[in-house]
């Protein structure tokens, strides 16, 4: 029987769940409202307009209503916004913006997709500084033409998460002077704090005035001002501080909210009205790792779930595994990404998980290979299972191949053997014959054994505080280059001539530039008697990079005699 669908918003999950609709029945009546004047545009871009990268606002813009009609009988009325829903007589009330009309559409299904909204704090003195946010193509055009058109330079951008992070890059790359301030102690938190420094040394090296730890406390004329007292000038302020979901519509009909103040969906995304649906980031989901509901502002899971949709209101039957949370971002002439737990989600949600950590640096390429470069990854798993729980990576080259093996490996509750075991694409270009995500697997199961110790580019400092027994067994060229202070010299081609210098009544730290030298100096020492030693994981590279920004912007003593970042 034909069926009359409404979607509210017309982007991510509105513009998808139409699409699949149409390829479930050719029969169906499909309107699609959208309150903005584009449906179907690219959300994930639209940083990359500040930059140039993409030069016209109007190439954000994917699908017209026009194309939706003419390819996919699609209707898609756009500036029409839906202000009501009737859910005793099935009909949603809308206004349409051009005309002023408000109108009735009756349907026999409804899918919620209205996304999230910038969050914009009631900071004193807001209305003295030019606040812009970034949601649609209107938002960036207007950003865009805006700081192109005045004369001062200076650009805020307040809250490190990706589209604070992205939208910094991207000004900054346009040759503004950019300050981003985050309150937290780092940017970017789907990355553990140690990883982060990797990204956090890319932002302050390219020129970004990188504030963490401090908080905006209010706006003055032009200027920021943070609780540490500090006045950033600003003329543009944008403001990314995070975004929550667009829950009016479906408070307004009585629709249940979830834990997170989201909408509450069941695993087939129906509300508590058999006949509407909700999908994308106005929804909570169930987190597969966590056990726990969430908000995952992501474009991939509100495809998804509009898929599903779809499906479901075609009787063809979707299963829901819940989410883990996968995502990726360009940092300069950096990639991050990243899937599943971390260590601080770990802390925040109290979750009561026995779990030990992998850290291995390995060249993305075949070392020869003219673009080959470090690539810094961390992976999480469970102890004694060895189930992989998540996975960062870090570097120039393609970390997303690495994190969505890992992604897939943990859907599919896989483990540290299964990664040991995994047949990965080769040849120089692209990585090397064993991959990263194959070492994460040996380090992780030589760990899980027994076989060796470790400790974390975190804990050094202390270490170096409390005079702990550091080796580096760097060749003596690379020690000279710069050390750990108070570290002693025992290059690996020396080592077992000179196990007489190293004591065995105290624990002993070994590191070399990556942790593979110093891994194999620790298990050397092992079957020579010494029990109590431990590879700094990161070693001299991890370290380095971990301790710099820190360093640099609090005006911090440094405990090494030079960074090296090679
Ligand atoms: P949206 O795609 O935002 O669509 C909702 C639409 O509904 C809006 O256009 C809104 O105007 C409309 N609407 C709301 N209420 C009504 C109403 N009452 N009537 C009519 N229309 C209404 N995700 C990633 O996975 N990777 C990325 O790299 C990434 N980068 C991003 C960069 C930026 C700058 C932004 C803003 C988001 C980014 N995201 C990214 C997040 C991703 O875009 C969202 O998770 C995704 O778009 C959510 O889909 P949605 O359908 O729920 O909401």
């Amino acid at each position: 029987m034909k069926k009359k669908i409404l979607i509210v918003g017309g982007v991510a999950g509105g513009a998808s769940a139409a699409a699949r609709l149409r390829r479930n029945s050719e029969e169906d009546e499909i309107i699609m409202f959208e309150k903005g004047p584009h449906v179907s545009f690219s959300n994930c871009a639209l940083p990359y307009h500040l930059s140039g990268l993409i030069s016209e606002a109007d190439k954000l813009v994917l699908m017209s209503p026009e194309k939706f009609m003419t390819q996919y009988k699609i209707e898609a009325r756009v500036n029409n916004e839906v202000i009501s829903i009737d859910r005793e007589n099935k009909y949603v009330n809308v206004k349409n913006s051009e005309t002023g009309d408000i109108y009735k559409e009756t349907y026999d299904k409804l899918i919620l997709s209205p996304g999230a909204k910038p969050i914009v704090p009631k900071i004193s003195g807001i209305e003295k500084v030019n606040i812009f946010t970034i949601r649609n193509v209107v938002d960036i055009d207007k950003l865009n033409k805006y700081v192109k058109s005045i004369e001062a330079r200076d650009i805020a951008v307040i809250g490190g998460g990706f589209i604070g992070v992205e939208a910094a890059e991207n000004l900054k790359d346009a040759g503004y002077n950019v300050s981003l301030i985050e309150a937290l102690d780092q940017v970017l938190k789907p990355f553990d704090y140690d990883m982060v420094q990797i990204l956090h040394k890319e932002i302050y090296d390219k020129g970004v005035n990188l504030i963490v730890n401090d908080k905006v406390e209010n706006f003055e004329e032009d200027k920021v001002v943070l609780a540490s007292g500090k006045k950033i000038n600003a003329k543009v302020v944008v403001m990314a501080i995070g975004v929550s979901p667009e829950t009016g519509l479906a408070k307004e009909a009585n629709l249940e909210s979830g834990q997170t103040g989201a909408i509450k969906v069941d695993k087939n995304y129906k509300t508590n009205d058999d006949d509407i649906y909700a999908i994308g980031d106005a929804i909570e989901v169930y987190n597969a790792l966590t056990h726990s509901m969430t908000k995952l502002s992501l474009a991939g899971p509100a495809q998804k779930a509009a898929r599903a949709v779809a499906d479901n209101i075609n009787n063809k039957s979707t299963i829901n595994k819940g989410y883990i949370g996968s995502s990726a971002i360009k940092v300069f002439d950096y990639n991050g990404a990243s899937t599943g737990l971390n260590e601080s989600l770990i802390k925040v949600l109290n979750m009561n998980i026995n779990y030990d950590i992998v850290r291995v640096i390995l060249t993305d390429k075949v070392g020869i290979m003219p673009t080959s470069a470090p690539m810094h990854f961390k992976l999480l798993y469970e102890v004694p299972t060895g189930k992989i729980l998540g996975a960062q990576a870090i570097g120039k080259g393609d970390v997303t191949k690495r994190i969505d093996v890992i992604a897939t490996a943990i859907k599919f509750g896989g483990t540290l053997e299964d990664l040991k075991d995994l047949e990965l694409c080769y040849a120089p270009p692209f990585s090397t014959a064993k991959d990263v995500v194959n070492y994460a697997g040996y380090v992780g199961s030589n760990i899980l054994n027994g076989d060796f110790k470790q400790v974390n580019v975190d804990k050094v400092r202390e270490l170096v505080e409390n005079n702990a027994y550091i080796v580096d067994v760097r060749e003596r060229g690379e020690y000279a280059n710069g050390y750990i202070k108070g570290s002693k010299n025992v290059p690996l081609s020396e080592l077992r001539e000179r196990t007489n210098e190293i004591p065995k009544d105290k624990p002993v730290y070994l590191h070399c530039r990556t942790g593979q030298r110093s891994y194999n100096a620790v298990l050397a020492l092992q079957k020579l008697g010494f029990n109590n030693v431990y590879n700094i994981t990161g070693s001299f590279l991890g370290l380095s990079l971990y301790e710099y920004f820190n360093d640099k912007t609090q005006n911090r003593e440094s405990i090494v005699t030079e960074y090296n970042f090679r």
